[in-house]
């Protein structure tokens, strides 16, 4: 992840409800011979006790008869699957212990009824007015104590280039439009957790759906485990501090042969800086999220109109090196709240960090880049002139 979560940033209390009652489930079957109201708990209300959200809906009671219909048979069978997923509650371990075994559930058919629950639970089951009566909660409730707690900042914790949503004024929490939910751990291969409480976090749509989509975070293209980023508390890793972004500029020669071509040769993401243990969890954040190559790719098209109105339009040579010390000086206030701030400030950083002929060269693409933007504003306003 880029940015660490606050430490108090709180989990869903719709999950931990349809999660307890997954396990409550397991656990009630161990002795049971019948499939009835039996095996799913009883809430306890403000006004009340009621029954389970999971038994009176009757098409999540229909998951959970599925689901029954393929438990092992046998007492011992029976113990060993919930001995097993409760065991497995802890998904941070996961992420930093590589010798862990990662749940295996099966047969196949086991696995697809578990599966298809916790994936109505998510989709279907959360949002009934029941599960957020029994939870005292709801997703979208979540989503705003989620940002509450982090400083109301609407970026994407993943990539900070991109917001989660957006917010709008005078609406309850329930009525606000809410980021896409990002399973941690894949539902396709990891069923027990398709509605686990520890296994969801808010982030933009290119992180959850364009670049993640189900890769695995644990598992490599051969098969092989391998360390990763645990966003959730109490773990919050991160790896902001040690990002670097270096450019390397085209010649103004070469850009005027083709003046619509990006200005930048090449940009490079890089961590040169970051402890050893943290260097493999970068590497599959960089192959997972493709947030180091969505920033390259930005930085190298948008450079100059960028960094000329980050430096509030620079006058001459010198005004642009003043600005630029400036402003690589400290790092800007937004860089965890504004789409794109903490990358730009990084570019600055390094700009500011070279001699005064590589800043020469800068100053003169800049310069340059204005010059012909001033001459399409006028060409677009009153004709070729
Ligand atoms: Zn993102």
């Amino acid at each position: 992840m880029l940015f660490p979560l606050h430490p108090q940033t709180p989990l869903c209390n719709v999950f931990i409800l349809l999660n307890n009652e997954f396990l409550h489930f397991l656990q009630e079957s161990i002795q049971g011979n019948v499939f009835s109201e039996a095996l799913f708990t009883e809430h306890t209300c403000p006004d009340g006790n009621v029954r389970s959200v999971c038994w009176t809906n009757l098409e999540t009671r229909e998951k959970f008869h599925d689901l029954w219909s393929v438990l092992p048979t046998g007492v011992g069978a029976r113990s060993n699957l919930y001995n097993l997923v409760r065991r497995c509650q802890n998904i941070e371990i996961f992420f930093d212990d590589i010798d862990e075994d990662l749940p295996l559930i099966e047969p196949e058919e086991l696995f697809s009824a578990i599966k298809a629950l916790t994936t109505h639970l998510f989709l279907r089951t959360k949002s009934l007015s029941e599960a957020k009566r029994q939870s005292g909660s709801s997703i979208e409730k979540h989503y705003q104590d989620f940002l509450r707690i982090n400083n109301n900042s609407l970026l994407c914790y993943v990539c900070g280039t991109e917001y989660l949503s957006q917010n709008r004024t005078n609406l309850a929490d329930e009525d606000q439009w809410r980021a896409d939910y990002d399973h941690i751990l894949c539902k396709d291969k990891y069923s027990i957790y398709g509605a686990h409480p520890g296994n969801f976090i808010p982030t933009c749509h290119t992180c959850n759906s364009k670049a993640k989509g189900a890769r695995n975070l644990l598992i490599n293209n051969e098969g092989e485990r391998r360390k990763a980023f645990y966003p959730l508390p109490p773990s919050r890793e991160s790896c902001y501090y040690y990002a670097k972004v270096v450019v390397q500029p085209k010649t103004l020669e070469r850009l005027k042969l083709n003046p619509i071509d990006a200005p930048i040769e090449e940009v490079v993401v890089n961590f040169p800086d970051a402890p050893a243990e943290l260097l493999d969890k970068i590497s599959v954040w960089r192959e997972v999220y493709q947030v180091p190559s969505r920033i390259e790719n930005r930085v190298a098209v948008s450079f100059c109109e960028t960094i000329t109105s980050r430096l509030l339009n620079p006058g001459d040579f010198n005004d642009f090196r003043v600005q630029l010390g400036r402003f690589a000086g400290r790092m800007p206030l937004d860089y965890r709240t504004s789409e794109g701030s903490f990358w730009w400030y990084r570019v600055c950083e390094h700009l500011a960090a070279q001699d005064a002929e590589f800043l020469r060269d800068i100053w003169t693409l800049l310069d340059w880049k204005r010059q012909q933007a001033d001459k399409d504003d006028m060409e677009a306003t009153f004709g070729r002139i």
